[in-house]
């Protein structure tokens, strides 16, 4: 039996939010004191919350801290190797009698979760779990034959028309903070920004709160879903939403998101719907696969003959590679935490075809630095550019950095936005300005951009031959 005067524990987790947070409505709807708490787990392995995620988490928590305050509930945070320890001591002192959770669909959280679960069954405290960010749980939507899609199209087709419930407030009247005696742990005591240092602080380009994303939402939705399937390859441009790190941290909710499209006309919200399809195709991906955060899909990649080399690497890290569309987006990754989508590829496409340095490599550099870093959307992303992945692009077709700029940023515009060296280098010439005439330009100006590490043909033609190889050996 419920008594009167116990509490409700809502544990958040990348939920950070008020508006259609579905545990806390419901925790709300209890009636009785609600306990706030987010804890830090500490990981171990590749995928430990990298630097820039651990920038974001901190000012997204601090925000949503003073969110829940100003609707009288107190956020209390905890480190703990042992989650499920944690919330037993929790439990007792707050006498909580229920937790309540948004699910979420990685298989590390998954897997604590359900020994969660089972610890609270054990001591008979009530468990009740919500659909977490997502628009469609993942294992929800599979094909006639009962297997998940792996391709998709079809994907897109079998849930793009399917109406989904549209996003809620959640109702405050009648809730009641818990009024703590106990020492809090205050969020400081995380840690989460102790030896980080970024080329430039972040928060120069990021609102990392609520309002920042809504703002951001509303802006997109008003001047720019319009023409985005027109502007959203060109990296110049302000032409995507630029929601994906309050997306992955639940700032924003991907229901939130859809109720706004659905009242618009089918050709103003399908090239952006399709996206956010694609990020719902990710999660399903690895709910199935989970192992495609470390391996490639396709086995075969794993005996490509990779080469790692880590002073290529380190161009690459660094953008230092004389490829200025490459650069220009590893300098735009270390500047401000994030990259441009087309950039995304073109970058990935260098490492893994350029270079031949396996996917893993990459990704691991972008999980540290993307203020976005998502498993699901950052491991499909990159085996989508190496082909080793389900439904990926096809290895041979090995983008051409110098013509991919030539298209996508064609005044250089982009280049000369991170690449203060290159800025006076005339448009024609800033694709590959190694090959610029000496009367073009005086040399000075281009300070130590560096010459290409790579000739783009010869990698071209080896790496080609390596794929060969291995379809040989299959
Ligand atoms: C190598 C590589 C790594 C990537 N790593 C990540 C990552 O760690 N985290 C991440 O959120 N996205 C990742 N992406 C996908 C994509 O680049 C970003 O989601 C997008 O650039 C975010 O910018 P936006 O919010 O302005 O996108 P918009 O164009 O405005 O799209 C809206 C939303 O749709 C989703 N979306 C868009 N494109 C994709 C896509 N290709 N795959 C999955 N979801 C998508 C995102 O949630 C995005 O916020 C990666 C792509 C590549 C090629």
């Amino acid at each position: 039996m419920e008594g009167l005067n116990t509490t409700t524990i809502l544990w958040v987790r990348n939920d950070l939010r008020l508006r259609d947070n579905q545990a806390l409505a419901y925790a709300v709807s209890l009636g009785r004191p609600i306990v706030v708490v987010f804890i830090l787990e500490e990981e171990s392995g590749d995928w430990v919350i990298g630097r820039a995620s651990r920038w974001w988490l901190h000012y997204a928590l601090k925000d949503f801290q003073q969110k829940l305050k100003a609707i009288g509930l107190r956020l209390i945070f905890k480190k703990e190797k042992s989650v499920e320890y944690c919330l037993c001591d929790l439990i007792k002192s707050v006498k909580a009698e229920c937790i309540v959770w948004n699910r979420r669909y990685d298989q590390t959280g998954m897997a604590t979760d359900l020994k969660v679960l089972k610890k609270m069954q054990s001591l008979g405290v009530k468990v009740e779990t919500f659909i977490g960010n997502v628009l469609f749980e993942p294992g929800s939507i599979l094909n006639k034959s009962g297997k998940p899609f792996k391709v998709f199209t079809p994907f897109y087709n079998h849930v793009r028309d399917v109406v989904i419930d549209k996003s809620c407030l959640v109702k405050t009247r009648g809730l009641v903070g818990y009024d703590f005696s106990a020492c809090l742990e205050e969020l400081d005591s995380l840690d989460l920004l102790s030896g980080i240092k970024f080329d430039q602080d972040l928060g120069s380009t990021w609102d990392p709160s609520i309002d920042g994303g809504e703002r951001l939402l509303e802006k997109f939705v008003s001047d720019k879903i319009r023409v985005y399937s027109i502007t959203r390859d060109f990296p110049a441009e302000e032409g995507t939403s630029r929601l994906s790190p309050y997306l992955h941290f639940g700032q924003i909710s991907v229901r939130q998101i859809y109720s706004v499209l659905s009242v618009l006309p089918s050709s103003v919200r399908d090239p952006y719907y399709r996206q956010i399809i694609w990020r719902e195709f990710a999660s399903t991906i690895l709910y199935f696969f989970p192992e495609i955060a470390s391996l490639s899909f396709k086995k075969e990649f794993e005996h490509f003959g990779w080469k790692l080399n880590e002073e290529l690497l380190n161009c690459w890290r660094e953008g230092r590679t004389g490829y200025p569309i490459v650069d220009a987006g590893m300098r735009e990754l270390r500047e401000t935490g994030w990259m441009h989508n087309r950039v995304r590829m073109i970058v990935a496409s260098f490492l893994v075809k350029d270079l031949m340095m396996h996917w893993i490599e990459g990704a691991r550099w972008f999980w540290d630095n993307l203020v976005d870093a998502d498993l699901a959307n950052n491991s499909f992303g990159w085996q989508w550019v190496a082909g080793s992945g389900l439904d990926a692009s096809p290895f041979f077709r090995v983008f051409n950095p110098i013509l991919q700029s030539q298209k996508f940023d064609p005044e250089g515009l982009y280049i000369k936005r991170y690449i203060p060296e290159l800025r006076k280098v005339p448009s024609k010439w800033i694709h590959a300005p190694w090959i610029v005439k000496d009367e073009v330009i005086d040399r000075r100006d281009v300070g130590d951009y560096p010459q290409p590490i790579v000739s783009h043909n010869a990698s071209r033609i080896n790496v080609l031959r390596a794929y060969n190889r291995m379809r040989d050996l299959k």
